[in-house]
């Protein structure tokens, strides 16, 4: 039986922050994505399986796992969508992965065997997933970095890929002592902003809620 689910700790960050979450399903025709897009006042991509290579025109590789292509279909769609239309988006993991790629970037299929000397990322699935993994170094001006409130923060870290070539319109706004890119954000954007870790399960720190909190207040 095909489930479409969805990790309640991202529910929870929404509804906390002010949200009324609703969750979209992954293989809807492009006529309901459409209808239910106009009723939406911003998206939330979220962490998931691996974006399948052929959208950044690379070879498979035997570490990409989880791939599901309707799910790609859908979320293209929708962040295309969500850009042409200048409504709020916020990419979590797999979320920024998604708008790398959308907007011409590319990815590591596996940082571990594309990344000499890169730090673990992959921390999962026997690591609690509030675990601070490694730190990252915040561009102040940025976006991300007036809503966190510091220029060095420690984050929790559930990937195994990673932005390679950055998409050209994208600005970087946070890295991991290893150079992984780990926050961007769209510039003349209402409000577009993605980062490499879960602020979902590390609420329980206020600039973490504060992702949350603008992304809400960015989409009422
Ligand atoms: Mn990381």
């Amino acid at each position: 039986m095909q489930l479409v689910a969805l990790a309640e700790a991202y529910v929870k960050a929404l509804a906390e922050a002010g949200a009324s979450p609703l969750l979209i399903p992954t293989d809807l025709n492009e006529d309901n994505l459409a209808a239910l897009f106009s009723r939406l006042d911003g998206i939330v991509f979220t962490g998931g399986g691996d974006i399948h290579p052929a959208y950044y025109h690379t070879a498979e590789h035997p570490k990409v796992d989880e791939i599901d292509t309707a799910r790609d279909r859908t979320e293209f769609y929708l962040l295309n969508k969500v850009i042409a239309e200048g409504k709020p988006f916020l990419g979590i993991c797999r979320g920024i992965q998604l708008v790398n790629v959308g907007l011409g970037g590319t990815l590591y299929s596996d940082i571990t065997d594309q990344v000499p000397n890169a730090l673990r990322h992959d921390w999962y699935p026997d690591w609690p997933r509030d675990h601070l993994a490694h730190s990252v170094q915040v561009e102040s001006s940025s976006l991300l970095g007036k809503l966190l409130g510091r220029v060095e923060i420690h984050v929790n870290s559930l990937h195994h890929q990673a932005i390679a070539k950055l998409a050209p319109g994208l600005k970087p706004t946070a890295y991991a002592p290893d150079g992984i890119i780990e926050g961007v954000e769209l510039p003349d954007h209402p409000f577009g902003l993605a980062v490499q870790w879960h602020p979902e399960w590390l609420t329980a720190f206020a600039p973490m809620r504060a992702l949350f909190k603008a992304f809400v207040e960015a989409a009422a």
